[in-house]
């Protein structure tokens, strides 16, 4: 196993009727709801793997394995859409090699940061009154909680939506889905979609409605998630990953206007480094 499955064109995510967005949730940060300097917040959302880390976890966490590679058996037994399905195999034949904890660990560790992203991280926390953020991510808990404690960038994130992970008595650690969802474009225990749109509501129910979304990935996944961002709102794709390339002929693709539901409303702004990102929201925090 090398790295996510590559998306197959009818993963591109699209709308679809009953699955579609709640009412009210799309316009959540539509233009019409923003007045420049209202006060609002921001969102940042990231993603984990090829985002904050310029590496996917799961691949970094095959180096325990001994000889550094998994057995055939093992690459032959991935099933399509059964990607977290996997990784539990994947961490049970781990287990079963003797890899401890501690290896695992060391590992996560090491695995780099994406370029400029501690400037990005630096930007953030000194504007912490305007900007909340959050990763959404379908590594694991165990993966993200501790590359970013050992980064020193956990306080960072106010939640952390990921597949639920911990170690069992036999050293193994244990994965489990995210969630059950129905979206018909996205894994089986993640839709990022609805996990965004999901936060929103109870955020805007609890009166902390966000004066704008940016969403930060790499990945066929983080598509899904960015069709609920509205025109005020920015998905910036990492250059040359699937998501930009995704959203970008998606984009190309849909009516004008787009679409109340499904289309794609947010601007794509690309991105190589986190300082490029940095040099956005400076703008933006000037502007409000
Ligand atoms: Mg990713
Ligand atoms: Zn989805």
């Amino acid at each position: 196993m090398s790295h996510r499955r590559p998306p197959p064109p009818s993963e591109t995510p699209g709308i679809g009727g009953e699955r579609g967005l709640a009412p009210g949730v799309v316009s959540h940060c539509g233009s019409k709801m923003v007045t420049p300097g209202d006060g609002g917040r921001f969102l940042v959302v990231f993603d984990f793997d090829e985002t904050l880390v310029n590496e996917s976890s799961d691949d970094a966490v095959v180096r325990t394995a001994p000889g550094q590679v998994l057995p055939d058996w093992l690459k032959a037994s991935y099933r399509e859409g059964q990607y977290n399905e996997q990784m539990q195999r994947v961490m049970a034949y781990l287990a079963q090699q003797g890899v401890a904890e501690s290896a695992i660990r060391t590992e996560i560790q090491r695995i780099p940061e994406t370029p400029g992203l501690s400037a990005l991280l630096d930007f953030l926390r000194a504007h912490a009154e305007d900007f909340e953020c959050v990763v959404m991510s379908d590594a694991n808990s165990y993966f993200i909680e501790t590359w970013l404690q050992h980064a020193g960038a956990r306080p960072l994130f106010s939640e952390i939506f990921t597949n639920p992970a911990h170690f069992d008595p036999s050293g193994r650690l244990v994965l489990m889905p995210h969630h059950d969802h129905s979206c018909p474009y996205c894994p089986d225990n993640m839709c990022k979609r609805r996990i965004l749109s999901d936060f929103l509501e109870r955020r805007g129910q609890a009166g902390g409605r966000y004066q704008r979304v940016f969403y930060v990935g790499d990945g066929a996944n983080d598509v899904c998630p960015c069709l609920v961002l509205g025109d005020a709102d920015v998905a910036f794709t990492r250059r040359g990953f699937p998501m930009h390339r995704i959203l970008t002929h998606k984009q190309q693709q849909q009516q004008e206007p787009p679409q109340a539901e499904g289309g794609v409303r947010a601007s794509i702004q690309p991105w190589s480094s986190g300082q490029e990102i940095v040099e956005y929201l400076q703008k933006i925090v000037q502007e409000r």
